[in-house]
């Protein structure tokens, strides 16, 4: 039944709030007062003081009692929809520490979104191997400063280009794997994991300032007819959404947060032209990530974004920017 809901609604992008519970870091700030409140099914409200509560509609809400397994199902249709010609993107937005990566790719006994979908999109291909043959390529790439980084192959250290072709954009030079089952593609994202860290001090800190981008490709011949089939699932850990204050932050922190700043709002500013009724002029070309996702959020593709949250009070005002961005995108 969600299934269905949430692939019939209107339009191509649905936005799906998920709180995480509480952690140490927040007990341990004294700020812990509780004030995103999971009301339904659908809506939530963030009691800003004790008189003031906002409240805010989504296409679902995902408590801090969901599992992994409950997240997924929600995303599920619209990753087998991949292997039926379908260009789908899933995102995580939040601030950093709300739970992006753990909806994501999640801890190695409870895994998230991207292990679950592609053990999905591999066994789906195998129930219809009797009427469909597929192939599955695979590319893992980060942006940084606005910079993409290859992180396959020995390329990872060169910064690659976006060149616009007829067939779409294609970022020149980019390491596109052959994988023949789901394990191939688990053993190459631990790879690409391992070179995400190459070069940097500190990796949590380099994750949360760059857009983690893993895509999964399927071509598919219909074995009876000869109908070919194209579709392409794009897996993305977006940098954190937090607002740093130019006071705060100098040089490279500073060029960093700007780098992460615009491409969000471009990313915005791109989904919420997609929603109108004749968008016209769509800005891609605004930022790195919207250039390389053009082929994948208008037209025919579907789009899911999680908003992640936490749920109490230090991180009330990020918490209130994710859902006004949420709020944006729907
Ligand atoms: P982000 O990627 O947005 O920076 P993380 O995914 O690393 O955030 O999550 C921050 C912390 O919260 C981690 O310790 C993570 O294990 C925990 N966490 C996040 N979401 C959940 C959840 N749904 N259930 C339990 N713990 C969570
Ligand atoms: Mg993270």
């Amino acid at each position: 039944l969600v299934h269905n809901k949430l692939i019939e609604l209107q339009g191509n992008i649905r936005v799906i709030a998920r709180v995480r519970p509480v952690v140490q870091a927040e007990l341990n700030s004294g700020e812990h007062r509780e004030v995103v409140d999971c009301t339904t099914d659908e809506d939530l409200v963030v009691h800003r003081d004790s008189t003031t509560r906002t409240r805010f509609e989504f296409d679902r809400v995902c408590d801090q009692d969901s599992t992994q397994a409950q997240a997924y199902e929600l995303v599920s249709p619209l990753v087998t929809s991949v292997l039926d010609g379908y260009n789908v993107c899933i995102f995580a937005y939040g601030q950093t520490g709300s739970g992006k990566t753990y909806t994501m790719e999640g801890p190695e006994d409870n895994r998230g979104v991207n292990f679950q979908a592609i053990a999905e999109m591999f066994s789906v291909a195998e129930e219809r191997v009797e009427d469909v043959e597929y192939k599955f390529k695979f590319n893992m790439l980060e942006i940084y400063n606005e910079t993409i980084r290859d992180l396959l192959g020995d390329s990872q250290l060169k910064q690659l280009n976006i060149r616009q072709t007829a067939a779409g954009n294609v970022v020149e030079n980019l390491t596109e794997i052959q994988v023949g089952s789901a394990q191939e593609v688990f053993d190459a994202m631990n790879s690409g994991a391992t070179n995400r860290s190459v070069g940097s001090h500190n990796m949590n800190e380099h994750s949360s300032r760059s857009h983690l981008v893993v895509c999964v490709m399927t071509s598919g011949v219909d074995k009876h007819n000869g109908i070919k089939s194209k579709g392409k699932l794009h897996l993305i850990d977006l940098a954190g959404s937090e607002r740093i204050s130019k006071t705060d932050a100098t040089g490279d922190r500073l060029k960093e947060a700007q780098a992460i700043n615009s491409s969000l709002s471009a990313l915005g500013n791109v989904i919420n032209k997609l929603g109108e009724k004749k968008p016209g002029h769509v800005p891609y070309r605004d930022s790195k990530l919207t250039q390389l996702l053009q082929d994948s959020l208008g037209g025919n593709s579907k789009v899911m974004m999680f908003v992640n949250l936490s749920p109490v009070s230090y991180n009330m005002s990020e918490s209130l920017c994710s859902l006004a961005f949420a709020a944006r995108c729907r």
